[in-house]
């Protein structure tokens, strides 16, 4: 058998997600227990939605989780960069053998003929994609019309018959008609490459032996083989896991739960737990033991075994677990030193200090002034809002909106968290202190607090996001025809200053 080697490719377009940990936890066990390797390769291709903040924060929180790699950004390794925005000239060499060999072609296609085109698609209900219009012009064209500095972008070509056939570890074979397939862009007109592209050449150039990742992936898989087969490449062996799901079974999405690592450690979940409950995603232990260390999982593992039924990501599940790791795991002493160092590493207690020290007479009254500061949820009632000047539907849009704004913020600090926040109350002309009431009981469940400015900034926008739809739950809820009106709404809102700081 080749060498094993896996890996793992995150986009670091936005918050840590536990999904990007459970397939990093799969794909770790299987490379270590073949004694392969584990690697760590950031797509960043998606250069608008790329940020340095995602990237750090997607290496931190699968360190935390244990969760380390053998090559990648970090560590180095044979095989580099691991970075893709590193390796431009790689794919620029890469696509001039495809061009050479008839493999792909020049698009100078227009983006209001691909408009037109998809709208055309649509009223005749046919399956949208490229129709092929440049895959057919004639070299000199070609070479005048790049001469002539037109813009273009690079596709692949697809057979326009039959179809593909592919194993899948967990699936057996899978056919897909090409007719299904599109004539996927590979270089973008920036000459940056697509995913799809930049992919494929990775995983060949690094070695990779099995790709194991999500089976949202899996429609994607003929155009990586037709790759594969236009560079002679002998294609690494496809598995794709079942998708997280929601105990509702939809696909595990934010807006019904919390889905980014900084959340469940800033809630106090302990990262083994953490990664005990993902490895319970899909994979059962052959005896079912339910507690197991990532060493024990690793000995055990066997990705044949794995099912294909969604596995659903329940907290409920999950607090249950983190509880018992908690209560059994480690003696007394050890406990007081995790939750204190928790409550450290957590860095909400220093930023506060200043306003504490203004308001306390004696070291016992700290505890009921920061209590909010450590807690998950606070408790809420309808009557908590009682005393907000602002009625029961102004309260809500409030708190949405601040949501929205909040999360758009992209350097978290407390000058950016109070820029945006007095900017939508005047958008939304309602006064600063009527706007903010809301806001003081959905954060500390209290109607008076340290400044909720600061409090927001120093839980951090994992926390605030889950207080804050507690609070709008807690009033009533949001139907989703309202959401709709609220999304409208908020788009419309005239922006004063910069809502994106
Ligand atoms: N960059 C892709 C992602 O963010 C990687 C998919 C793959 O593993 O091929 O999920």
């Amino acid at each position: 058998m080749t060498r094993v080697r896996t890996r793992i490719a995150p986009s670091p377009t936005g918050d840590p997600h536990v999904g990007t940990a459970y397939i990093a936890l799969f794909n770790r066990c299987f490379a270590h227990q073949h004694g392969g390797e584990f690697v760590l390769r950031i797509e960043d291709t998606d250069q608008v939605r790329s940020t340095q903040r995602s990237e750090d924060d997607i290496l931190a929180s699968l360190r935390w989780l244990g969760l380390d790699w053998d090559e990648g950004p970090g560590v180095g390794g044979e095989f580099g960069p691991y970075r893709q925005s590193e390796r431009s000239a790689i794919y620029a060499e890469h696509i001039d053998i495809l061009l050479e060999r008839g493999s792909a072609f020049h698009c100078f296609c227009t983006a209001d003929r691909l408009n037109e085109l998809r709208q055309q698609q649509m009223e005749a209900k046919q399956q949208s994609g490229y129709d092929g219009h440049c895959s057919h012009l004639k070299a000199e064209d070609v070479q005048a019309r790049l001469d002539a500095g037109e813009e273009y972008v690079i596709r692949m070509k697809v057979p326009e018959e039959g179809f593909c056939q592919f194993n899948d570890l967990l699936r057996g074979d899978v056919s897909i008609t090409w007719s299904q397939v599109d004539m996927q862009v590979l270089m973008k007109s920036d000459g940056l490459p697509t995913y799809h592209f930049a992919n494929v050449i990775d995983d060949h150039l690094m070695e990779i032996s099995h790709v194991i990742r999500g089976e949202e992936w899996i429609n994607s898989v003929p155009k990586h083989v037709l790759l594969y087969q236009y560079f002679d490449w002998e294609p690494p062996v496809f598995c794709h896991m079942p998708l997280l799901r929601n105990p509702d079974k939809s696909k595990l999405s934010k807006r019904k739960n919390p889905t980014s690592i900084n959340y469940y450690k800033a809630m106090g979940y302990l990262p083994e737990a953490l990664l005990n409950y993902l490895g319970m995603m899909g994979w059962t232990m052959p005896e079912g033991e339910e507690v197991f260390s990532l060493a024990e999982m690793q000995a055990a593992f066997d990705i044949e075994r794995v099912s294909l039924g969604g596995p659903v990501f329940d907290i409920v599940k999950l607090d249950w677990l983190n509880g018992k790791y908690l209560r059994e795991q480690g003696d007394d002493a050890q406990f007081v030193a995790r939750l204190l160092s928790w409550a450290q590493e957590s860095g909400r207690l220093e930023p506060i200090v200043p306003l504490l020290r203004q308001r306390v007479e004696k070291l016992s009254d700290v505890a009921p002034l920061i209590n909010y500061f450590f807690s998950g949820d606070v408790a809420l009632s309808a009557h908590s809002f009682e005393h907000c000047k602002l009625d029961v539907l102004l309260s809500i849009k409030c708190l949405q909106f601040a949501l929205w704004r909040l999360e758009g913020v992209s350097e978290w600090n407390r000058d950016a968290v109070e820029l945006v926040l007095m900017a939508l109350a005047k958008e939304m002309d309602v006064k600063v202190r009527d706007f903010l009431a809301p806001l003081f009981v959905a954060i500390s469940g209290q109607a008076v607090s340290l400044s909720v400015i600061d409090s927001i900034a120093v839980i951090g926008l994992d926390l605030s996001r889950a207080r804050l739809r507690h609070a709008i739950e807690s009033l009533g809820g949001i139907s989703k025809k309202q959401a709709k009106a609220l999304e409208k709404e908020f788009a419309g809102l005239p922006i004063i200053g910069d809502a994106t700081t």
